[in-house]
């Protein structure tokens, strides 16, 4: 389906919200919808908040069938840094990788200090070259790694004082001393805390009134929203084309991923030290504290399967999967005891010439028919949700306020001129 920008129909109230007339701004609040409470749906919402004209009255809605973290950034390793797997930046990678860092800061920022234990664990990451290949590219990539960012190379010594037992099969390590991993659920609390606070902030200043819910509820129509709101933002991760209006016109592909969670028993060896990175190899290690870490993740390509919840059978080939790639580099892994599995489905796009690129931008003409309300789409965050999430979530709103998909980048709105 195509759709140049020029050919978007958009409503009156979005072409209002930046504008002049003080006659509709007064009548009623400008008000959109937030499909999905994960990474982007949450992204979203804050910078709708943050990006809008000060003195617009505002309203948003947010729908999730299971409430905040429900899909797939509710289980994700939450593993944060700007490269692909052979070390390469990746496209927009400073922009992301900078509103990224900033939307974790503002989320740490709403909780403050408290009990409930760490959003953002800042110990960087480590990646052993696990063959000859993997280090030549890994090292020729890391010469044009971001300043803020970096990527050192190391030899065994360095890198077993920062992860002791740790094993080497190339005798080289890529450590990214800036890199973090976060705790997802906690992150998105306190992203959606975030939002609230600046909701209130922004109201109580004198500002235009804002005002922020959060609806638990499934979402079987898109059209339903019809006459309702001015835009509709989906942000349904991998299950935005079970949507009728959708289904079928996204070049999605979806992929389950399990990860386990292993605790250190009481009685069993050191306490991973503190200062110690997440690891990056075949499968990751996320360490949470010095006793608990996650361990993922498997693949499992064209499952539907979103549900959280892991079978026995599904955890035990899953261990069997990772524990021998995660022992390759981190033998230790054996004295860690097996405490519980959760799920996710991703929703992978295609691989272009720029990479694998997230799908945005507006779906009227994907729709079809006349619309009084503007759709959107922020999907296809694939593996690197974490990543993109912040800056892409900025683009989109900015677009939605303006009604302007131009200001998302064509690599990220080509996918609909792709005949599915
Ligand atoms: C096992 C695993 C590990 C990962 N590890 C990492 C990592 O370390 N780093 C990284 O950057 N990325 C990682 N990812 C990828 C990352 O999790 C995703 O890219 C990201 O979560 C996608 O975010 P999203 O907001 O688009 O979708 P989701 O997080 O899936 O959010 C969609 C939301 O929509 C809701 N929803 C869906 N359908 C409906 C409906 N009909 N009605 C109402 N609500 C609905 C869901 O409940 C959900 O909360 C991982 C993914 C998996 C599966």
């Amino acid at each position: 389906m195509l759709l140049s920008p020029s050919s978007l129909c958009y409503c009156h109230a979005l072409h209002t919200s930046r504008g002049t007339s003080s006659v509709s701004l007064s009548q009623r609040p400008l008000r959109l919808a937030v499909l999905g409470a994960g990474f982007a749906g949450l992204s979203v919402a804050w910078h709708l908040l943050q990006e809008s004209p000060k003195d617009l009255r505002l309203r948003i809605d947010i729908y999730d069938e299971v409430g905040i973290g429900g899909g797939a950034s509710g289980v994700s390793g939450g593993l944060l840094h700007p490269y692909s797997p052979k070390g390469k930046l990746l496209l927009w990678g400073a922009d992301c990788w900078k509103e990224c860092l900033k939307l974790l800061s503002i989320a740490e920022a709403a909780v403050g200090q408290n009990s409930y234990g760490f959003i953002v664990r800042r110990r960087g990451i480590l990646r052993p070259a696990m063959n000859m290949k993997n280090l030549l590219i890994l090292n020729d990539n890391a010469q044009n790694c971001l300043a803020s960012c970096r990527i050192e190379t190391v030899d065994k010594e360095t890198a077993q004082n920062l992860v002791p037992k740790l094993c080497m099969p190339f005798e080289s390590a890529f450590y990214m001393p800036e890199a973090v991993n976060i705790h997802p659920q906690r992150y998105l609390q306190a992203l959606f805390l975030a939002c609230e606070n600046l909701a209130k902030e922004l109201t109580t200043s004198g500002f235009g009134e804002r005002e922020l819910c959060l609806h638990k509820k499934s979402i079987h129509k898109l059209l339903d929203f019809e006459g309702e709101y001015d835009a509709v933002i989906v942000c349904l991760g991998a299950k935005a084309d079970l949507l009728p209006e959708l289904a079928g016109k996204l070049p999605l592909r979806t992929c389950r991923g399990v990860v386990a969670h292993m605790l250190l028993p009481a009685d069993m060896g050191e306490d991973y030290p503190d200062h110690s990175p997440s690891i990056l190899s075949d499968a990751w290690l996320a360490f949470q504290g010095p006793r608990s870490l996650y361990m993922g993740s498997t693949w499992e390509w064209k499952s539907r399967d979103s549900s959280p919840n892991v079978s026995d059978y599904e955890s035990s080939s899953a261990l069997e999967d990772l524990i021998p790639k995660a022992s390759l580099v981190y033998p230790s892994i054996k004295d860690w005891a097996f405490s519980g599995a959760r799920a996710g489905l991703r929703a992978m796009p295609p691989l272009t010439p720029h990479g694998s690129l997230p799908l945005l931008g507006c779906v009227n003409d994907v729709l079809g028919g006349n619309r009084t309300c503007n759709y959107w789409l922020f999907g296809g965050l694939g593996s690197r949700g974490l990543f993109y999430h912040g800056w892409l979530g900025k683009l989109t709103a900015q677009a939605v306020l303006s009604s302007n998909e131009e200001l998302i980048p064509y690599e990220l709105t080509s996918w609909k001129r792709i005949k599915q």
